[in-house]
């Protein structure tokens, strides 16, 4: 399993009733699943303790059968690449194709591999008529695209959108679809975290239902004869 968390609760400070409690999940590498749930129900907290930014209050997290407690935030980083859910906050450099080769260039990697991978990428997402624009020039739906084109490029096996769908429209949240299908057929996992319950129906193979901290229903957990 590629992360599992047992019974998991986190607290914040200062606050009587926990963000979540009792958390008991087990996530494949591959496939689309989604976690939904009103605002408040703990759909952010629970990402930031699967990416260990907070560290669990009760419970374990384990990340390919390792506690996560015994990862970097870096190490975590490369299995588990996080979209947030406004792409303004995660682009910052001077050009598209800039943007993809940051996470590389970072890790060292070598100028060959560096322009094929900056050319898969922009191809693949159909960015390459943009490589030298200004990322924060781009459309809404392109500057989606490219976060997750430059998260996809440093390989993680694992992808967590946050809100993927907020502020598209009809007709970009379709061509998202699509994206993220790409995505999958790479053979990385993707987890939406998402109150867009139309788009999650379409997306997602399994749907956990969060609910005041709690996992009220998670689609994967219903048994053989399970009707509606
Ligand atoms: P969601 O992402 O589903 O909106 P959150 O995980 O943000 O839910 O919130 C779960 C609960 O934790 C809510 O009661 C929220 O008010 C509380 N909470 C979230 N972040 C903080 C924080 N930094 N400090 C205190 N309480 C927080
Ligand atoms: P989301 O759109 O993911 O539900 P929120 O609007 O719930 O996000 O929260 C935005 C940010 O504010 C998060 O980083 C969350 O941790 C923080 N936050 C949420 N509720 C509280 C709270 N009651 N006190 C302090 N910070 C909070």
């Amino acid at each position: 399993m590629f992360l599992e968390l047992r019974q998991v609760a986190f607290s914040y400070p200062q606050k009587t009733s926990p963000a979540v409690i009792g958390i008991n999940l087990s996530l494949k590498k591959s496939g689309i699943t989604a976690i939904v749930g009103p605002n408040g129900s703990g759909k952010s907290t629970l990402t930031k303790l699967m990416l260990g930014i907070l560290p669990a209050s009760e419970g374990q997290i384990y990340l390919e059968g390792r506690n996560i407690t015994e990862y970097s935030l870096a190490e975590v980083g490369r299995q588990i690449g996080y979209v947030f859910q406004n792409p303004d906050l995660q682009l910052f450099c001077a050009s598209v194709a800039e943007e993809i080769a940051f996470g590389l260039v970072n890790q060292g990697c070598d100028v060959a591999t560096l322009e094929e991978r900056v050319n898969f990428y922009l191809d693949y997402f159909e960015l390459a008529a943009y490589r030298k624009s200004f990322p924060l020039h781009l459309s809404q739906g392109e500057k989606q695209r490219l976060a997750i084109a430059a998260v996809l490029a440093n390989e993680p096996e694992f992808l967590i959108l946050d809100e993927p769908t907020n502020g598209l429209d009809a007709y970009r949240k379709r061509l998202l679809e699509e994206y993220l299908h790409k995505v999958a057929e790479l053979g990385r996992g993707i987890l939406l975290v998402s109150h867009d319950i139309a788009f999650v129906d379409r997306m997602a193979e399994r749907i956990i239902v969060l609910a005041n901290g709690q996992i009220q229903s998670d689609s994967n957990q219903r048994g053989e004869g399970y009707l509606c």
